[in-house]
């Protein structure tokens, strides 16, 4: 039941520094010199420096290449967890023996709990399933002083976008998808957890700095497009690595015509083309959404930034301000697009997609759709759904398919609710499912007909859509778009439907075809604020609260420190797995049935690599030893941890892409694994896997990669004296094969100086936990 309780959040600690940040961009301009013009994202970025002179004239020219060069050392404004990743990042952060976190922080419940029959039964199912895990999250935000959003509260960013984030903020987030709170203004990071910890216990935060690739945005949407289809588009333009290394900045005079909501979906998805961050300008759009959102004072903090000149311009990018890259889209003449299969970036226009679906042989039928999720789930998203259904309830036409709807939190449902859209989708036939990310990760129990490898086709408004990610069925084929498209689909049932130009029969046997959709931005009668039981704690610590987690869980360990580098280079390693293709943090660190072991590290190394394909065999977690005995790759990694045998894994580009999932690097560090070589490395997992004290290294010449094989053994050379003078020096791989003749391979690394510091103390943490003593 809705509460009538209004909701009254603690402004103060949501309201970025901003005189600081003022303060410091007025430093950083004395630095660079007053004519030097920026981007928005450097202002807000460098207004976040530690210590400005250092990071902006090292390694830079003096300043004048800092992008792509400098080692910039942050500190965040605040800090978001979600709950599966929560876990490993608070036991982290236990072993640092503060009494409470340095900056604002926030937990969020959203990933362990499924979607199958809806929020009423699922909800407290997943509450009984994991209540050990949510008990010590609880406890452990109580006693820290961090806000506790409880399960069924909402998905981790747009419970952000509704509460913590704010023009010129920066955040750090333990989500792939945290940039999403760059629909706001914010620069806003995915991170995990060991990041997360630098924040939390005021270490700064260190990042290369990010080129930026300036979108400009012209025109503006009409009819069936949405702010969806942009970023759907640009998936298609860049591919999955095409951000890599880049902070996707908006801008032009098409950003005006865009909702608030809709700039998050587009900074959402920037995750996809694997851009560090993506972020808007401050934009007259904002102040409504804040306003509706109890933050007035910011909106009018906001707008005196924006308005006054001799505030230094910190919420916009300067007049002739560069970019690295620059990508122009025009609003007004983009259609609909639906990416997939499998990937996010095979972007299909609308109006060809039907001949997309014949060529490639992709299933006729469509089997679910699925609207919602932290990248669709606004106000104003679902009112353009429900729009449809009516338009389609009129005509007397149910879905064909089944129709799943998430509320993003528990203020949208409350407000969907009220203004009767829950029901109108009800009514259709569709399935509201908890407030939670459910069938986005993994949570999905399906009740329909489609048994695991079945060959179907689903569509989702959701943002990823690797093999197996929704229902663990690999052969299910993910379709992203619009919620607007995905529900229209829902209703044509047919892979080849086309909203736009094509007719559904109706039950009185005339043709029906939908009008463009419409919905209202923001709610007339203001937002409701729901249940009460779902607002957040307080963030006052409570320092006599009791974390507990017993000896015996099978959900949660304490965590014992890594041991620290040895003093000499790495001999007798072994190639455990050579990867071929994609190689995810879903391949490396599934979710699905996982998610529950996430704060037990022995447990959850069970599930290591096994998603990867053997390159020599085309094999799925299909290991074998030297003698040939074959097994799964955990179990190998297992038997060769207990035979003290070090490890290293060989892989192909972008390595670790997808989340950030620091249980990716975490685990095979575990079970042994002390070096990573592959052509390229995806940026997230990369600096997981230094802070785990794994050593992330790429071939000089990726052709190198056929040289080597799984089992062959191999001997650093030049690595420990690399470490020891703070990254310099060059790392080559002595490689005796499995028939005993030798090869070498050259070898190139991204480590700064403070991450050689990592791995020679065995872990960031450890070498905090050090820092912290002495
Ligand atoms: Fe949850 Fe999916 Fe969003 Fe991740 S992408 S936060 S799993 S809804």
């Amino acid at each position: 039941t809705v509460g009538e309780t209004s909701y009254q959040p603690d402004i103060a600690s949501r309201t970025p520094p901003y005189p600081k940040l003022l303060k410091r961009l007025s430093e950083v301009r004395r630095i660079l010199g007053t004519s030097r013009s920026l981007t928005l994202a450097e202002k807000i970025l460098y207004s976040h420096l530690d210590n400005p002179e250092e990071a902006l004239l090292s390694n830079t020219d003096n300043g004048l290449n800092i992008r792509g060069n400098a080692n910039l050392k942050l500190k965040p404004d605040r800090v978001a967890m979600q709950d599966a990743s929560a876990q490993m990042a608070l036991l982290q952060f236990m072993t640092c023996n503060l009494p409470s976190t340095a900056v604002p922080a926030s937990i969020h419940c959203d990933h362990m709990i499924v979607g199958e029959r809806g929020a009423d039964v699922d909800l407290p199912e997943s509450i009984k399933g994991n209540k050990e895990v949510f008990d010590f999250l609880e406890s452990a935000a109580k006693k820290y002083g961090i806000e506790f959003w409880p399960p069924g509260a909402g998905i981790i960013h747009q419970t952000v976008l509704e509460n913590y984030s704010a023009p010129g903020l920066m955040m750090l987030g333990t989500d792939s998808h945290t940039p999403n709170a760059g629909g706001l203004g914010a620069i806003a990071i995915g991170v995990g957890g060991a990041d997360a910890v630098d924040a939390l216990v005021d270490a700064p935060w260190e990042l290369k700095a990010p080129k930026i690739l300036g979108v400009r945005l012209e025109g503006q949407l009409s009819g069936w497009a949405a702010p969806k289809d942009v970023i759907l588009h640009l998936a298609g333009l860049l591919t999955v690595r095409g951000g890599t290394g880049y902070i996707i900045e908006y801008f032009g005079p098409g950003v005006d015509s865009l909702s608030c909501t809709g700039m998050a979906t587009l900074c959402n998805m920037g995750a996809e083309v694997g851009a560090t961050t993506s972020l808007f300008p401050f934009s007259q759009r904002m102040v409504p959404y804040l306003n509706a959102t109890h933050r007035s004072s910011i909106a009018v903090q906001a707008q005196t930034i924006a308005s006054t000149p001799s505030l230094l311009n910190l919420l916009k990018a300067d007049e002739g301000a560069e970019y690295d890259e620059l990508i122009t889209i025009n609003l007004s003449t983009l259609e609909p697009h639906v990416n997939g299969p499998n990937t996010p970036d095979l972007s299909t226009p609308l109006s060809v997609f039907s001949q997309a679906v014949k060529t490639n042989n992709w299933p006729e039928t469509v089997s679910a759709g699925l609207i919602g999720s932290c990248t669709n789930s606004s106000y104003q998203d679902m009112r353009r759904a429900e729009n449809l259904v009516k338009q389609a309830s009129a005509a007397g036409l149910k879905p064909a398919t089944d129709f799943f709807i998430t509320p993003g939190s528990e203020q949208i449902r409350a407000t969907l609710d009220r203004d009767d859209t829950l029901s109108t989708f009800e009514e259709a036939g569709g399935v509201v499912l908890a407030n939670a990310c459910g069938p986005c990760i993994g949570q999905w129990k399906r009740t329909d007909d489609v048994k695991k490898g079945d060959s179907n086709a689903i569509f989702t408004s959701y943002n990823r859509n690797f093999r197996g990610r929704n229902d663990g069925n690999p052969d299910t084929m993910n379709f992203l778009a619009s919620p607007e498209i995905v529900t229209a689909m829902s209703y044509g049932g047919s892979t080849s439907f086309n909203p736009i130009t094509d007719s559904i029969p109706t039950p009185s046997g005339e043709m029906f075809r939908f009008s463009p959709p419409s919905g209202d931005e923001l709610p007339q009668a203001g937002f409701a604020a729901g249940n009460p039981d779902f607002f957040p704690s307080s963030a006052a610590p409570s320092p006599t609260t009791q974390v507990v987690v017993s000896p015996t869980s099978d959900r949660l360990a304490l965590l014992e420190p890594f041991a620290p580098f040895p003093s000499n280079d790495l001999k007798g390693l072994r190639v455990l797995y050579k990867v071929t293709g994609k190689c995810t943090t879903d391949t490396i660190s599934a979710a699905g049935p996982w998610l529950k072991y996430k704060g037990h590290l022995p447990n959850i190394s069970a599930n290591t690599l096994i998603g990867a394909i053997n390159a020599a065999t085309g094999e799925v977690n299909v290991a074998y030893d030297i003698d040939g005995t074959k097994s799964g790759i955990p179990e190998l990694a297992e038997r060769w941890k207990s035979q003290g045998k070090e490890w290293l894994v060989v892989a192909e580009d972008n390595y670790g892409e997808g989340s950030a999932r620091e249980h990716a690097a975490l685990q095979p560090r575990y079970l042994g694994g002390r070096v990573i070589l592959a052509k390229s490395f995806a940026r997230i997992h990369e600096t997981n896997l230094k802070k785990q004290g794994v050593v992330p290294l790429t071939f000089a010449d990726g052709a190198d990669y056929a040289r080597i094989d799984a089992c062959d053994e191999v001997e650093t050379v030049g690595l420990y004296e690399m470490l020891k003078n703070a990254g310099k020096g060059e790392v080559t791989l002595k490689v005796k094969k499995v028939n005993g003749d030798e090869i070498e391979i050259k070898t190139k690394h991204t480590l700064s100086s403070d991450q050689c510091g990592f791995i020679l103390a065995g872990s960031a943490l450890n070498l905090l936990a050090k820092m912290n003593r002495s």
